[in-house]
Parts: C-alpha cells; sequence; structure tokens
C-alpha cells in the first residue's frame, strides 16, 4: 500500500482488506455488513462489479478528511483483466468501519437509455444538431424570442414559426444536484454524478440540463461559468451528451 499502515486508525486497514476479500469472493452477507445500514440499497447497485473474481488488493488509503478514509482496492477477472473501485469509510456508531460510498474508477458518465428526442418529436432538431457537434435551441421568427423546452408554438407571440438557432454552449450553473441513487440500470457503474442546470446568456437565459464532468468532490457554485463539450456517444444505440465543465474547477 501507498500508506504508512500505523498513520491510519486502528482497525481501518484490516477492514478494508477484509471487505475486498469478501467481494472477491462473492461473500455477499459480508459485504453487506460493511455498509452503513441507511446506504445499503444504494450501495447495492451503484457499481459495476463483475463476476467471477479471484481476488484483491488493497492499492490505498487515503485520509480525505472529516474522520474519512478512501481506499482503492484493485480487483482481478480470473482472466487476470483487472479494475479498480473505490470505497469511502467513515466510523460507525458501534466503532466498526463502515463504506459510505463506492465508485468504479475512473469516473465516467453515465449514458442515459432515456435521452433522445421526445415521442412527439418536437425536440428532434435539438438531438439531430448534437449529431452534428452543435447545440441548438428552439427560437421564434416573429419575436424573435428563445424558447426552451421546445413548444409547437411561441409562448410569447403565438407565432407558429419556431425555428432552430445555434448556441455557443457557453453559460453559467443555475442549479445543480449530485445523484448517488443508481436510479436507472444503466447509471450503474457512473455513480455519484452531477447534473447541472446551465442558463444561456447566448440564448437570452435559456436553461438546459447537463452532466457535470470531474464533479467528485466538487461543490459547484451557483452563477460559476462552464463550456459544454459534445461528446459522441458509445453506440449507435444512444445519442451524444452535452457534458459541462467547470471554467475554474478550484474557484
Ligand atoms: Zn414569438
Amino acid at each position: 500500500m501507498s500508506v504508512e499502515l500505523e498513520s491510519l486508525p486502528a482497525g481501518l486497514a484490516a477492514t478494508v482488506e477484509a471487505h475486498g476479500k469478501a467481494v472477491a469472493a462473492g461473500d455477499n452477507r459480508a459485504v453487506l455488513a460493511d455498509f452503513l445500514p441507511d446506504r445499503i440499497g444504494q450501495l447495492i447497485a451503484s457499481a459495476d462489479v463483475p463476476t467471477p473474481l479471484k481476488s484483491a488488493e488493497v492499492r490505498t488509503i487515503t485520509d480525505v478528511g472529516d474522520g474519512r478514509y478512501d481506499a482503492v482496492i484493485r480487483y482481478r477477472k480470473p482472466d487476470d483483466e483487472w479494475f479498480e473501485l473505490r470505497s469511502r469509510w467513515v466510523r460507525f456508531e458501534d466503532g466498526s468501519w463502515r463504506v459510505l460510498s463506492v465508485r468504479n474508477i475512473p469516473a465516467t458518465a453515465p449514458w442515459m437509455d432515456i435521452t433522445g428526442p421526445g415521442a412527439d418529436g418536437l425536440d428532434a432538431p435539438h438531438w439531430d444538431a448534437l449529431r452534428e457537434g452543435e447545440l441548438k435551441i428552439q427560437r421564434c421568427g416573429e419575436c424573435r424570442r428563445w424558447i426552451w423546452s421546445p413548444r409547437p408554438i411561441c409562448p410569447s407571440c403565438h407565432s407558429m414559426d419556431t425555428r432552430w438557432e445555434v448556441v455557443a454552449p457557453v453559460g453559467t450553473v443555475y442549479s445543480w444536484t449530485r445523484t448517488w441513487q443508481p436510479f436507472t440500470p444503466e447509471s450503474t457503474g457512473h455513480l455519484p454524478y452531477v447534473v447541472v442546470l446551465v442558463e444561456l446568456p447566448g440564448a437570452d437565459g435559456a436553461r438546459v440540463v447537463g452532466v457535470l464532468a470531474d464533479a467528485d468532490g466538487i461543490t459547484p457554485t451557483i452563477g460559476a461559468p462552464v463550456r459544454g463539450d459534445i461528446e459522441p456517444p458509445p453506440d449507435e444505440q444512444h445519442w451524444p451528451l452535452l457534458r459541462w465543465h467547470l471554467e475554474n474547477p478550484l474557484s
């Protein structure tokens, strides 16, 4: 391990090592007993852990402050291919060390099956534009008001002359939320992730939703400047993802 064992609290290193072995052995009862009781439902499905596994090796245990420690454990499959999970540990009220959160590393964005054009097709030009590498927002051809989300008629002047115009993917954080729960099967292995509601000054403050990149341990500030990158989908079943990046990640 990359840490001095004597600098860790008593019992932590041994608990983490036993936990890794329990995961590798498929001993679910022992694994669940390591979880914080009120996090079991969330933790059960948050990491993508293939089976069977043949070994576990604790790589690092790091003090991340607030009485919490991050452990990186490398698991090997029978063919020697490996992957790593990072678990965060905290002392429970009974004195034992328990897992507070777990994530696959490196952190990757979830590709949601529900993304893509709605059934009514109103927003199809938006998704088609993402495939072309552009962010397009609906705009009234009469009064020039930006419209989001898309409508069949302009909510200001009731014109049916609605169009689609390119907007620079540059804006500010209007709101955000961090998702820890695997609400959909495809988010397993990609938790937690942060969704931001981004206000676009280039579209009169229209607000679009997207995933914030590199958000582990980051508390986004309301009003923080962000820029969006359009990431191509991993396969033909999915649509591109507008992924936002903080302009000043450390501020
Ligand atoms: Zn209008």
